[in-house]
């Protein structure tokens, strides 16, 4: 299916991620997609990013897509407090605040300019207000890309609705969608005035959200079909634009990173089939050390072989901080020493998404991030959640109700009070053992690739866009 109109124009997107690889990566995912579909694509981002490990993913992309025309705007004060070969991240509020000041001052003249003339723009859900005037003042339809689930997007498109006293209930009662129960919820959106609501909920009124043309998410039917379609009947919020799922976003060449992505699938091929729990939290972490050790423990306790991912508070991958303890010094010596011929333990950064695909994995004891759900999802692997922050509650209780993972409610956020390892090691334990997962997963597998096919639900969504 060729993306052409009828006059044989090419159609053409402007995409502005926001920082951070947990953005970024579904961008470039969801521009893999619009280019294999003959569309053409513009890709705005700032320089330097926040992270080197988007620096170097955006270069891989610009390498495997030469065609792609890469815009790149300089961010003025963060420029200010990070020297080039410093390696330290930009902070996070500052870096949305000046991507926010850039699209004030430019994005107008930016947009307007390009040619061919663009057929829509594609904003990150962390910059909705900065960008909504600018893109009706040049007529521009403006599409929204929300890296997160679609329950977490009924919560957000209702937020401005709620009572600001919420943690007096116990849950939060949205029409169409499962009550979502208030210790799900991120402690900083429970907060009046938090700076977090501020920076990234700054939708004081939901009215806004009607004002786009549409949200693509990185979910499908068979994942959260009653989210999806309670927030298309406008249940959730009265008006609201459509809610396209293009997901599941699928993993590609371009991720992978020189030659180092192959070491850990080594280990896997010397694995049985299913037998392996790997473990790793995303991108960047709240765990503490002491966490890390017991999950460790944990791990060793559970007697399953296991592949455990450990990342320094706050570490990114191997450029963003030289000076990172080694692996004997986090886990300290006696628990390297009973790991041996237990597990592989790794810190660095891993390709994620290939040692999901492979087939000695039997289950994923994650952060929930929501990237991490979708590829388990595409990979049929069962999820065991700890979540740490954020939506990651939230994403957890996607998979349990779609029965093909589970997560302990008793134990919190992690990271806030210590989970120890005996109540870690009995639940990977019982988890791993858990037919109904597999078998459930498996389907949500097979759900995911017809999603994806030729002719799936993605590709009839995008052909009803651009007919549109
Ligand atoms: N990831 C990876 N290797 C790592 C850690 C993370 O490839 O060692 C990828 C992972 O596959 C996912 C993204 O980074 O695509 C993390 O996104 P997610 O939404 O799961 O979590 P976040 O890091 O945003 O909390
Ligand atoms: N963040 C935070 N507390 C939270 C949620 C997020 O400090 O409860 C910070 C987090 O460290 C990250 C940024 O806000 O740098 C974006 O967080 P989110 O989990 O929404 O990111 P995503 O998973 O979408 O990358």
């Amino acid at each position: 299916m060729t993306m052409s109109d009828d006059n044989g124009v090419v159609n053409h997107v402007a995409m502005l991620p926001s920082a951070g690889m947990g953005h970024l990566t579904p961008f470039l995912r969801l521009a893999t997609f619009f280019l294999s579909h003959n569309i053409k694509v513009t890709l705005i981002t700032p320089h330097p990013t926040h992270t080197p490990s988007e620096s170097q993913l955006l270069s891989r992309f610009q390498s495997s897509f030469p065609q792609v025309n890469q815009i790149n705007f300089n961010v003025e004060s963060s420029l200010s407090t990070q020297s080039p070969n410093s390696h330290i991240a930009i902070p996070y509020f500052q870096m949305i605040d000046d991507i926010r000041t850039f699209a004030a001052k430019a994005l107008s003249h930016l947009l307007s300019s390009l040619s061919p003339p663009l057929s829509f723009f594609v904003s990150d859900y962390f910059m909705l207000s900065s960008v909504l005037s600018i893109t009706q003042s040049i007529s521009l339809p403006n599409y929204v890309l929300f890296t997160s689930s679609a329950s977490f997007f009924a919560l957000f498109s209702y937020f401005s609705t709620l009572p600001s006293s919420l943690s007096e209930h116990e849950t939060v009662e949205i029409q169409g969608i499962p009550p979502i129960p208030i210790s799900s919820i991120s402690p900083y959106l429970l907060v009046p005035n938090s700076i977090f609501k501020k920076v990234f909920i700054f939708i004081e009124d939901s009215s806004q959200i009607t004002k786009f043309d549409g949200f693509f998410i990185n979910t499908f039917e068979a994942l959260e079909q009653q989210l999806l379609e309670a927030v298309n009947a406008s249940k959730v919020l009265p008006g609201m634009p459509p809610l396209l799922p293009f997901g599941p976003f699928v993993p590609c060449e371009f991720e992978k990173e020189g030659d180092q992505w192959r070491k850990p699938l080594k280990w896997l091929d010397d694995q049985p089939r299913g037998s392996v729990v790997f473990a790793n939290f995303g991108s960047t972490t709240e765990f503490g050390w002491d966490q890390i050790r017991e999950i460790a423990d944990g791990l060793v306790r559970s007697g399953i072989r296991f592949l455990l991912v450990v990342k320094d508070k706050k570490y990114f991958n191997e450029d963003d901080k030289k000076e990172e303890a080694g692996l004997q010094e986090v886990l300290g010596y006696e628990l390297v020493d009973r790991i041996r011929d237990k597990g592989l333990v790794m810190k660095e950064w891993v390709y994620q998404s290939g040692i999901l695909s492979h087939e000695a994995i039997g289950g994923f004891l994650s952060h929930c991030g929501w990237n991490s759900i979708v590829e388990a999802a595409w990979n049929g692997v069962p999820i065991f959640g700890l979540p740490q922050r954020g939506v990651q509650k939230m994403n957890a209780e996607v998979v349990e109700r779609s029965g093909w993972g589970t997560w302990n409610k008793n134990w919190g956020w992690i990271g806030e009070c210590l989970v120890k390892g005996e109540e870690i090691g009995d639940a990977i334990k019982v988890f791993m053992n858990k037919e109904s997962f597999k078998i459930k997963a498996s389907k949500i597998k097979v759900a995911a690739r017809k999603a994806r096919s030729v002719g799936g639900d993605c590709e009839v969504t995008l052909h009803k866009l651009f007919k549109k």
